[in-house]
């Protein structure tokens, strides 16, 4: 029998808009070179994670005989409503007025989240702004979804009040603030700038916001506030959703995954009214509702303290392993090396001035020969970026790479700067 031949499926236009994250392949080298050292991979410190807290509360749980058996049963869309009851304390807390519990979405990651309301407001063609650089899976969404996406210039504090306000204007000048739907923003510790807003940044963007509203087509600002529970210093300021205490604008947005456990893939959202019931008539769709057994042993760990606790523990490793990077670069690195002091989160953004990190370049490939990969910034620029697009930036993370090796790795980074700066 001859063999068969591979069938040529016609394809939909959002899967064909839809490409392989472009930083699959950075993966894949790591997975293939279990000696390669990864400063690219955006995973959470696997030897922080809690076994000890998550057993307890598992045990817990099926102690309770058949009382258990609602978690194995079927849920609700937007969630648990213990868990959603426990979150919505937790947000007030975290200064958020009044948060109505039944406008909280527990999706599957806060990935699923930010996918489903992208699809409940974009259509082909929409506008979407987007801090620059943003976070690149998000891209990948916009781009599924067939949005334009156009970046808005940022500095330490993130989004940069007078860019957005030159960004509005252009919108009107070339005639489509009618497609703008939404404004993405990470005010936490952005991946992969790691870039945190002032309390007063946060207040202008939110006043220029609000003023734009009145010009033209209804559009929403999602707050991504996936970082916000790893604050290594400082203050926690406050979240861009405390400004709108009648939830009536923004969609903000969190995960378990970066204080807890990412096998959780737990991650909420809160948002008016409107676009929740829009999110569960899409989230129905796609699943009924997220694990309701993950969610009942988070609701429990997020009551018991115990979320708090592993939350604490991932502060004090990362920071450990954040002051260690910095103070390797100092040592390893030329000291015009540009860096965004991080003060929370997973990532350091760095510029080496004359050296361009683009994949595929000398630098890249001459790092990958040491074995060392990092994420370029050439994949966190969107459609409409600066110009000229910048050459010479990277995402350095210290989530899961260990003390020792992340040390190693800085240094043969360093003598591979070196020896381009030489080259120049
Ligand atoms: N937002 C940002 C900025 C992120 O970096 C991530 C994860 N890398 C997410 C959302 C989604 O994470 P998860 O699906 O694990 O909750």
């Amino acid at each position: 029998m001859s063999s068969p031949v591979a069938m040529q499926f016609p394809l939909s236009a959002r899967s064909a808009r839809t490409t392989d994250s472009p930083i699959s392949w950075l993966m894949k080298l790591a997975v293939e070179d279990p000696e390669i050292l990864s400063l690219a991979a955006g995973f959470v410190d696997t030897k922080t994670l809690p076994n000890d807290l998550t057993r307890g509360a598992i045990n817990r749980l099926f102690d309770k005989g058949d009382d258990a058996k609602n978690a194995l049963q079927y849920g609700l869309t937007a969630g648990l409503k213990d868990l959603r009851l426990a979150l919505a304390a937790r947000l007030e807390k975290q200064g958020i007025p009044d948060v109505d519990p039944d406008c909280i979405v527990i999706s599957n990651g806060g990935q699923q989240g930010l996918y489903t309301i992208t699809e409940v407001l974009c259509d082909v063609g929409d506008v979407v702004l987007v801090e620059d650089p943003t976070y690149f899976v998000y891209m990948d969404v916009l781009k599924s979804a067939g949005a334009h996406t156009l970046g808005i210039n940022t500095d330490e504090e993130g989004v940069i009040p007078s860019a957005l306000e030159e960004r509005f204007e252009e919108l009107h000048r070339e005639g489509l603030r009618d497609r703008l739907r939404i404004l993405y923003v990470m005010s936490y510790y952005a991946n992969p700038k790691g870039s945190n807003m002032s309390t007063e940044r946060r207040r202008q963007i939110y006043d220029i916001y609000q003023r734009e509203l009145q010009r033209g087509t209804p559009f929403v600002l999602i707050e991504d506030a996936s970082y916000r529970d790893l604050c290594l210093e400082g203050k926690d300021e406050p979240f861009l959703k405390s400004f709108d205490p009648e939830n009536e604008f923004v969609f903000t947005t969190g995960t378990f995954s970066k204080a807890f456990a990412p096998g959780f893939r737990l991650g909420w959202s809160y948002m008016p009214p409107d676009l929740h019931r829009a999110m569960c008539r899409q989230k129905g769709n796609q699943d009924f509702g997220s694990s309701n057994m993950n969610q009942t042993i988070l609701a429990d760990l997020l009551r018991s303290g115990d979320y708090d606790t592993a939350a604490e523990r991932f502060r004090d490793r990362y920071r450990a392993k954040r002051d260690a990077l910095l103070a390797a670069m100092k040592e390893f690195w030329p000291s015009d090396v540009e860096l965004v002091y991080p003060y929370g989160g997973l990532y350091v953004w760095a510029k080496l001035p004359g050296v361009n990190t683009d994949p595929g370049s000398d630098f890249f490939n001459a790092c990958l020969e040491q074995k060392v990969i990092y994420v370029p910034g050439y994949y966190c620029f969107c459609d409409k970026t600066q110009d000229p697009k910048p050459v010479d930036t990277m995402r350095i993370c210290y989530g899961v790479i260990d003390i020792d090796p992340m040390r190693e790795a800085v240094r043969r980074m360093g003598a591979v700067i070196e020896r381009f700066r030489k080259k120049r």
